[in-house]
């Protein structure tokens, strides 16, 4: 069996990992280069995506920002699982919202706006702080502004009309305006969808961002969300016939959970399951788009993931403290850059602590800010 992934990144790379024991040959398509990689090693495997198509029994995606290009002969070849209507729900925030409200899933309240008259409409509508999010190659809070009080207007509009300009050449680029939510704090939900409907679904995750970028993910069991959160993904996965792993993340306002976005794919903040959970989701993934039965997705055992961003080396030492473990990715370091992740996992909550305390104290500050603030909501 061959599944080709569209995109060429971590995610393809750690999908590759889980389907080698499986003996699921994984390749993929790096849509920068056009090329097909081993996603493992990035090595050129040297054919076009029209053959790759033909040799491939599945496609799927690890990215939602995907040219229509590359995505209609996919759609086209009958193989490719999620499917483009879950890949365009999830690459420009209009579809999405659009999806959220026929799927009649709570999120922020919302308005498109194209122009400084549109804006100032929808400040009537929606009151304010409103948060301006370009509707495509948005992510990681890039693309993004605050628009807190009515005398920034003028201000704001121009950045966001020179973005507008610059991107006016590329596909349709616009921008979704949205209620500034003042949520509690930050979940996930992870979960996977078979051929034959069935669902799975690890456990509600809380999700912790530095400058818009998720920094610690922490799994809770018996979250008193986690049914509120399964249902709104049964309706949306319903809604677009889902197969393969979808992520959704929320915002918690008291006990109501509001969809910030989705991932129609494996996701950052369920990294832990490769050593939290029996099957981990790039494994599930893998299972679901394959037509195999879906492998449980409890939590083991209290366990922890944090990012490592422009980093590609940590002191060797941190592989001795119980239960960690490294995922590079092989990438060349940038600022910013997620180039791997740590995995912590431990027998009780107060052992994770320690060792959390542990890590933290041989990681260098610097790169990893607020780590230690983060300490207190281990436990
Ligand atoms: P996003 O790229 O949409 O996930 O946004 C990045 C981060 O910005 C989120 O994780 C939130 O912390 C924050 N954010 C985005 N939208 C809103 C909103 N409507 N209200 C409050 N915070 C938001």
């Amino acid at each position: 069996m061959r599944v080709l992934v569209l995109g060429a990144g971590q995610l393809a790379r750690m999908m590759a990992l889980e389907a080698i024991p499986l003996n699921i040959e994984v390749q993929a398509f790096d849509v920068r280069s056009d090329q097909i990689v081993d996603p493992i090693n990035q090595q050129v495997l040297g054919e076009g995506l029209q053959q790759a198509l033909r040799d491939a029994d599945v496609v799927t995606a690890e990215f939602e920002h995907i040219p229509l290009a590359v995505l209609e002969p996919c759609e086209q070849s009958g193989k490719f699982l999620p499917g483009s209507r879950a890949i365009l729900s999830g690459g420009d925030r209009r579809i999405e919202k659009a999806l959220l409200q026929q799927a009649g899933v709570a999120s922020a309240a919302y308005a498109e706006v194209h122009s400084k008259a549109e804006l100032e409409e929808a400040v009537q509508q929606l009151g304010l702080p409103l948060v301006l999010k370009s509707a495509l190659e948005g992510y990681d809070g890039k693309g993004q502004w605050r628009l807190k009080q009515i005398e920034q207007l003028d201000t704001v509009w121009a950045e966001v009309a020179q973005f507008l300009k610059q991107a006016s050449k590329k596909a349709k680029q616009g921008i979704v305006a949205e209620q500034f939510i003042p949520f509690d704090y930050e979940v996930s939900l992870v979960g996977a969808r078979g051929k034959d409907g069935q669902c799975v679904y690890y456990p509600l995750t809380e999700n912790h961002h530095v400058n818009g970028v998720l920094s610690v993910s922490l799994p809770r069991s018996a979250h008193p969300l986690q049914a509120q959160a399964e249902r709104m993904f049964q309706s949306l996965a319903s809604e677009l016939d889902y197969v393969g792993v979808l992520a959704i993340e929320f915002f918690a306002v008291a006990d109501r959970l509001l969809v910030n976005e989705i991932a129609p794919r494996v996701h950052n903040s369920g990294h832990w399951s490769q050593q939290g959970a029996d099957t981990s989701q790039f494994a599930n993934h893998i299972r679901a788009v394959c037509g195999l039965p879906l492998g449980d997705t409890s939590l083991l055992r209290p366990t922890l993931m944090v990012n490592i961003l422009g980093l590609d080396q940590l002191p060797d030492c941190v592989l001795g403290i119980p239960g960690l473990h490294l995922h590079w990715y092989g990438k060349a370091p940038r600022p910013g850059r997620k180039m791997g992740h740590i995995n912590l996992a431990a027998d009780s909550a107060d052992a994770l602590a320690q060792h959390f305390a542990q890590l933290i104290a041989l990681l260098p500050a610097e790169d990893f800010p607020e780590l230690a603030q983060m300490q207190s909501r281990i436990s």
